[in-house]
């Protein structure tokens, strides 16, 4: 039995994408959250549920983790999930996608799921799986851009997804260019952003990520980056930024890492992350790391 939760700032959420229905994937949810004080929100990386509900890599099973996380993250009461891509197994069909629905079902009943795609996701296919998109959609051709608003701060979703199946991801120009102007023209509230790729030079990471790097330089309201991709819980900082590698709820490479998702707190002067790790490498469970920022003045 799920459990049934229906935390009060999450309400108006609801009954938007309730009956609104398809017109939410035109507006998103832009402001529902704008009155939450602090923001809270359950952030997963890398679910890669596969249609036949069968256990995958190394014998991990991706769907019965899943099922699992879920009532710990209704039990935290968050206002919203954030699934930083790899929402599917191998190439995103579209069976893929509603299963990962099904299973995230008593979540997106009680609050909305802000989704990026990862390179084992299909655009396509997620765009027809997936009938209300959550988030301010922006306007990235050909790529799937959100924005989560709070009054504390503003959650860039990215779309790193390149070729499916490829491990290497891109931004792209006319992506960069956006955020560029996008940065450039909401200065009023930190921006934390999120994409799926890591970072780096590696032919695996984001393959434009110098250039990545160089549009957010002068931009002092970009506090953190988080991905997914490399299945690991792991914190670090790229010239200058902080940086949260989250972890995955399905396979691990390497007993040291957790198996869970990770509940983050966002303040007006920082964030809270705490791993909730319900497999594989629990040591750090329940720990919490913390972040201070101020905006510049
Ligand atoms: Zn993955």
């Amino acid at each position: 039995m799920p459990i049934q939760i229906m935390p009060t700032f999450s309400r108006r959420a609801f009954l938007k994408a309730n009956i609104l229905g398809a017109v939410a994937f035109v507006t998103g949810d832009a402001f529902a959250l704008e009155g939450v004080p602090d923001l809270r929100l359950a952030l997963m990386s890398d679910t890669h549920i596969p249609a036949d509900r069968l256990p995958g890599a190394r014998g991990y099973d991706a769907c019965r983790q899943l099922s699992v996380a879920i009532p710990d993250v209704l039990a935290t009461q968050p206002d919203g999930l954030i699934v930083t891509g790899d929402m599917a197994r191998h190439v995103g069909n579209v069976a893929d996608y509603k299963v990962f629905l099904e299973l995230i079902k008593p979540v997106t009943d009680v609050m909305p799921a802000y989704l990026a795609l990862g390179n084992h996701d299909n655009r396509d296919n997620f765009y027809t799986a997936v009938k209300e998109l959550q988030g301010n959609l922006q306007p990235v051709q050909d790529k799937h851009v959100s924005v989560v608003e709070h009054r504390h701060v503003r959650i860039i979703l990215l779309d790193s997804l390149l070729y499916v199946r490829q491990r290497g991801g891109l931004l792209g120009k006319e992506q960069r260019e956006w955020l560029d102007a996008y940065l450039a023209a909401h200065t009023d509230r930190p921006v934390v952003l999120m994409l799926h790729h890591t970072l780096g030079d590696g032919d695996n990471d984001l393959l434009d990520t110098a250039f990545f790097f160089d549009l957010l330089a002068p931009y002092s309201h970009v506090k953190a980056i988080f991905h997914g991709h490399a299945h690991a819980w792991k914190r670090y900082e790229y010239r200058g930024i902080p940086i949260i590698s989250l972890p995955t709820t399905a396979h691990i490479r390497g007993p040291e890492q957790p198996i869970g998702w990770v509940e983050a707190l966002f303040r007006n002067d920082g964030m809270d992350l705490t791993l909730r790790a319900f497999s594989g490498n629990r040591d750090e469970d329940g720990k919490t790391v913390s972040y201070a920022w101020t905006m510049p003045g």
